[in-house]
């Protein structure tokens, strides 16, 4: 705006210069103009003079008088009459024959002489010692001159009434100071200043900046006259012209210096709100990185108000994370303190990093003394290199969990010496670029201690097993066969009511061996357990025939096996044994009919439901569930023999083999006995 507004006043100076240059011109133009009139009148009255028929020797005289009277016509102050010799005759100051002096030097005259034309005279000393322009006109005796003093032209200044600051002059053609505005006293006389004088030499017209002879600044301008080469010059003072560019320039500078201080002003409050709002933003934004939960209050400029709310925004979800992350380690604590399992982690120099309560229990030790002690201190001397081998070689082997050696591989020591079983596992996370491999320990010195008793219990049932089926079953036959003997030997000499009792005694023998197999059959379900193999369903119930035959023929029985799995995933001699049962039954619990016995099986979903079905007795609805308890029996050993054992081994075999057994029946209307075997291939699939 300064540079705009400074450019303006430029532009409006220069133009009014060039105009004030334009009308001082015309001004200077115009005196000019006056002065050659001036002239010109006082060269015509002289003219009108010089034809007068007194201008003769004899008559000067009176030509003096005429001269004299034309002289109040004329704005001069003498008519000068003289000769070619420059010898005054007439001066109309000088009363007739009063001795005139003779010009030294006359320009004008010889002037005159050469071009026979009138002239005006540049300022000389006159022969009175006053300083004078005389316009002169040729006549027969030399010239008729008329005597100008300079105060006489003086009106032709003041004609233009310029403003009492500037200066104007009149000069001749030497530029000898003629009239002047100011101080003419001093300066009649006087040459203009060389920087004018110079410039008169040049156009008639012009204006430059220069200095007066008082030393006044001034832009001056100038005309010089074409009849006379008198100038006209005037000076207008340059202050009075840049007056109103000082005034401008003023206001511009106080105007910029107001903008400037308001433009100051508005920034400092401007710029303190701002430094205010940030520093307002400095505190909580430290508070908020050292994890202090900050709200930030309102803020002034809505940015940093915005950056201040999202400053309270961020503290809170960081807050709000921390408590979360907080809640969760502290979550991740309690499971670690409170887990039953000793939780051990170590660094990669294999020392301990975290040691839970469990630990401290199991290996008894308080975990100040063993947090960044090497973790093989835990172990018996004679593992420390193989498990921190082992401990190593996982690590190499990536991230995951896996059980670390088997059951009883790994030996713990407690701080008291004693050592103890582990089940161990180890899982491996980079934490900080650093691995951390944690150790879940359980101490299964309680699990190793019971399967040793379950093993021992298992020997000792194999024992009983045997001892009863040879102790027992030995003993038995034994009394069979006394039986037999004393039947055969005895029996005609005894009376009928014996011989009765010697064959319910043989009966009661041969039933309590048939519940000795039975039992020893029921016993050996849970010691005889061999590893589930693939089980051909043909080959069993061949087997199941030729177990059966004797019954199958004393019965005239009919078995039908239809649509059987190939194969099914099983413990070959329960299966056999299952079928057995089932098929036995369905034939020993005929009515009237000959027992027929149909087996068959269909894929229901990703399992078989074999099904033994026959067309005996039947059974009540309510009994369907008992008779699968043992020694639970519907008939007497009179209508049906039995041990009530059968189904009760059925229903352990196929509960091994992870399926169900029920039956579907009514009474009279023959029985359905089915069970289920996953179906191996569809659990693969
Ligand atoms: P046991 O046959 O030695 O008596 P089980 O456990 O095999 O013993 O059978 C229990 C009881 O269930 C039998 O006493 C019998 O009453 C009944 N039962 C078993 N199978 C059948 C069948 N197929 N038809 C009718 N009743 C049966």
């Amino acid at each position: 705006m300064a540079v705009a507004a400074a450019a303006l006043v430029y532009i409006h100076y220069t133009d009014e210069r060039s105009q004030v240059e334009v009308a001082s011109i015309t001004r200077a133009r115009a005196m000019v103009s006056a002065l050659d009139r001036e002239f010109a009148t006082t060269t015509a009255a002289l003219s009108a003079l010089s034809t007068s028929p007194l201008l003769t020797p004899t008559t000067l005289m009176s030509f003096h008088a005429q001269a004299s009277q034309a002289l109040t016509n004329i704005n001069a102050d003498s008519i000068v009459l003289v000769d070619h010799s420059g010898q005054l005759l007439v001066n109309t100051r000088r009363a007739f024959g009063t001795p005139l002096p003779k010009l030294d030097e006359a320009p004008l005259l010889q002037r005159m002489l050469a071009t026979g034309k009138p002239g005006v005279s540049d300022l000389f000393r006159g022969p009175l010692e006053l300083a004078i322009v005389t316009i002169g006109v040729p006549v027969s005796y030399g010239g008729l001159f008329a005597a100008i003093a300079p105060e006489r032209l003086s009106p032709i200044l003041a004609e233009q009434k310029l403003p009492s600051s500037w200066r104007a002059i009149i000069t001749d053609s030497t530029g000898t100071i003629v009239a002047r505005t100011h101080d003419i006293n001093t300066l009649l006389g006087k040459k203009v200043t060389p920087d004018l004088l110079q410039r008169m030499t040049g156009p008639n017209e012009s204006a430059f900046e220069s200095k007066t002879l008082e030393g006044i600044p001034v832009l001056t301008a100038y005309s010089r006259s074409r009849v006379t080469n008198w100038t006209v010059a005037l000076g207008a003072p340059l202050a009075e012209l840049t007056e109103g560019i000082r005034q401008a320039v003023f206001w511009l500078i106080i105007s910029t210096c107001a903008a400037l201080a308001i433009g100051l002003a508005l920034a400092w409050s401007i710029g303190g709100k701002i430094a205010y709002s940030i520093t307002a933003l400095v505190a909580p934004a430290r508070a908020l990185g050292s994890g202090v939960e900050v709200t930030v209050p309102t803020l002034d400029l809505v940015e940093t108000d915005e950056v201040g709310k999202a400053l309270s925004k961020a503290s809170a979800l960081l807050h709000y994370t921390n408590d979360a992350l907080v809640q969760s380690e502290a979550r991740l604590r309690g499971i670690i303190e409170s887990a039953l399992d000793a939780i051990i982690s170590v660094d990669e120099g294999q020392r301990i990093v975290l040691f839970n309560r469990a630990a401290e229990t199991i290996f008894g030790y308080p975990r100040e003394q063993v947090i960044g002690v090497p973790f093989e201190q835990l172990l018996p001397e004679r593992f420390r290199v193989i498990n921190a081998a082992d401990i190593r070689q996982f690590g190499e082997r990536g991230p995951m969990t896996r059980q670390l050696g088997t059951v009883g591989n790994v030996i713990g020591l407690r701080r008291n010496g004693e050592e103890f079983p582990i089940d161990a596992s180890i899982s491996q996370i980079t934490e900080a670029g650093q691995r951390i491999y944690t150790l879940i320990l359980r101490d299964i010195t309680e699990r190793v201690r019971s399967s040793e008793i379950l093993e021992r219990s298992i020997l000792e049932r194999e024992q009983f097993v045997f001892i009863a089926s040879h102790d027992l079953k030995t003993p038995l036959r034994a009394i069979s066969g006394y039986i037999q003997l004393l039947e055969r030997a005895y029996s005609p000499v005894l009376d009928e009511k014996a011989v009765d009792l010697i064959r319910r005694t043989a009966k009661a023998a041969q039933r309590l061996d048939q519940l000795t197999d039975d039992l020893l059959s029921y016993a050996r379900l849970d010691t005889d357990l061999k590893a589930f193999a693939p089980v051909n369903c043909r080959q069993v119930m061949n087997d199941v025939m030729q177990l059966l035959e004797v019954a199958i023929q004393e019965t005239g029985a009919s078995i039908t096996v239809g649509e059987l799995p190939e194969t099914i995933l099983g413990d070959r001699t329960q299966i056999v044994q299952l079928f057995q049962n089932l098929i036995g039954n369905g034939i020993k619990y005929h009515g009237d009919r000959p027992p027929r016995v149909e087996v068959s099986a269909k894929r229901q979903d990703d399992q078989w439901v074999f099904s033994v079905s026959d067309n005996g007795i039947g059974i009540e609805a309510e009994h369907h569930e008992g008779i699968f308890k043992i020694f639970r029996r519907l008939h007497t050993q009179q209508d049906y023999s039995g041990t009530g054992i059968g189904l009760s081994v059925c229903r352990r075999v196929v509960d091994r083999h992870h399926g169900k057994i029920w039956v579907e029946s009514r009474l009279g209307e023959g029985s359905i006995f089915y069970f289920t075997i996953p179906d191996f291939r569809g659990s693969i699939a």
